[in-house]
């Protein structure tokens, strides 16, 4: 099939080599000139596994184009997927500006029929909004499509070609038969419903998985005062086939440039419709008191925080990505400048992706973990990276000042931590030592 997506960041690049890796004859479109000359020197503006040597086999194969021309893209293909982002306005609503202004834009370039697929994060009736823009301005005949997009960044290539469900929320029978079978080589799985159906499980996955991470954090502080341990309570728990035991990793909450972004504004979408979504509203609120919940456990171990030098191991709001958007990190090394203290930070991918969006006179950039760890007071872990997980303590311990270690992410297990020097917190297992 031929297909254009408007938007190549996390969702439309990925989506787009992924299709074009399955057959397809696709053309990569954005406006951003320096995205799109990186990636025609073959190289990947984003860091995300396996993505580049997908590009330039499908580039050399001749089924892959990037172009900032969007007149090029849509006349030359059948299907036009959006995937440009949906950021979130101040009051938490999603702003669609760029999707407004891209369906605009396809609608004055079209030349015969399309299928216009929204694969971007959109509120229920957005997919409606998009067809009376398109209707407005073309005489070609068309149809819009919702399919959700489920990736998740740090294995975006692997879900999307294997992914757990295609959801298809349109109200064409013809486009849903030739979207099924443009899906059909990823997975059995393809929910057929209507678009404002699909447009709400996108935003109803997302919260739900938020409220899990929500719900274990609470756990985990409970169990900082009575004394079990979270990690045995969630893999208790997760055996039990109707909770499952993804997503029940106690730490310093969610981040990234869904979660927060989505639940704000299904709360809003809530809000619009007179319904008051408390279950949801309290989830937002404990994950944003559990980015603090790191600073409590720090001044207990350090007494006073003013003067001290803290190592930060891990920026990105996770780990295998470049992504920093709504990292815990902005907040939390915020407020440890506001205290006072001089940061040592290090993260092997997003370093520079941080540094250029937040720096500050009291944060120094570092090369290694063991380089941040060298003379501080203690070390935050923010972001559970491979490099921090197999590393030495006992050489870590040894260039500190004092032995502090805050596991944001209970990455360390009782053995690692028992026979080294480390005052050790995490987060729900009060145990530990
Ligand atoms: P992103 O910011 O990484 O990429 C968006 C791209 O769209 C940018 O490269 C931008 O230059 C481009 N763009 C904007 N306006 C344009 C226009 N008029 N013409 C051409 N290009 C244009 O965003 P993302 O993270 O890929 O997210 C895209 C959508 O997918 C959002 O709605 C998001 O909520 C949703 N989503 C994201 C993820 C994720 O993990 N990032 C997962 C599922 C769904």
């Amino acid at each position: 099939m031929k297909i254009s997506v408007v938007g190549t960041g996390y969702v439309g690049l990925v989506s787009g080599v992924c299709f074009s890796e399955l057959g397809n004859q696709v053309i990569c479109v954005d406006k951003d000139q320096r995205k799109v000359d990186v990636l025609n020197k073959l190289q990947s503006p984003i860091y995300e596994p396996g993505l580049t040597e997908l590009i330039e086999k499908n580039y050399r194969e001749k089924r892959l184009e990037f172009t900032t021309d969007l007149s090029y893209g849509v006349k030359n293909s059948d299907i036009v997927i959006i995937a440009v982002g949906t950021p979130p306005l101040p009051n938490g609503e999603a702003n669609l500006l760029y999707i407004e202004q891209v369906a605009t834009e396809i609608a004055t370039e079209m030349n015969d029929y399309k299928i216009i697929m929204t694969k971007s994060t959109v509120p229920v009736g957005t997919n409606h909004r998009i067809k009376e823009i398109v209707s407005n301005l073309t005489k070609f005949p068309f149809d819009v499509v919702s399919v959700p997009e489920f990736l998740r960044e740090g294995s975006a290539v692997k879900d999307t070609l294997n992914p757990d469900r295609i959801v298809i929320g349109t109200e064409s029978e013809a486009a849903m038969k030739i979207l099924t079978d443009l899906h059909k080589p990823l997975t059995d799985n393809i929910i057929v419903t209507d678009i404002r159906s699909a447009e709400m499980i996108k935003y109803a996955s997302n919260a739900f998985l938020a409220t899990k991470i929500s719900f274990i954090n609470e756990i985990a502080n409970i169990c900082d005062k009575v004394g079990a341990d979270v990690t045995k309570v969630a893999e208790g728990m997760g055996y039990d086939k109707r909770i499952g035991a993804a997503f029940l990793n106690a730490g310093i909450g969610y981040g990234g440039s869904c979660f927060p972004k989505d639940t704000n504004a299904l709360v809003q979408i809530a809000g619009n419709a007179n319904y008051d979504f408390k279950l949801l509203k309290s989830v937002i609120e404990v994950n944003q008191n559990q980015r603090f919940n790191i600073m409590e456990k720090l001044k207990a171990s350090l007494t006073t925080l003013s003067g001290k030098t803290v190592a930060v191991w891990g920026l990105a709001f996770k780990p295998n990505t470049d992504d920093v958007r709504d990292a815990p990190a902005f907040e939390i090394i915020s407020e440890l400048v506001a205290n006072g203290v001089k940061v040592k930070a290090f993260d092997p991918i997003a370093q520079e992706n941080f540094r250029t969006q937040f720096n500050h006179p009291d944060i120094q950039w570092c090369e290694s973990p063991l380089d941040a760890a060298k003379d501080s007071d203690a070390i935050c872990l923010l972001t559970e990276w491979d490099v921090f997980k197999s590393i030495n303590l006992f050489e870590v311990q040894n260039v500190m000042a004092n032995p502090v270690l805050i596991d944001g992410r209970n990455v360390f297990s009782k053995e690692q931590i028992s026979l080294t020097k480390f005052d050790y917190k995490s987060i729900g297992r009060p145990g530990i030592k």
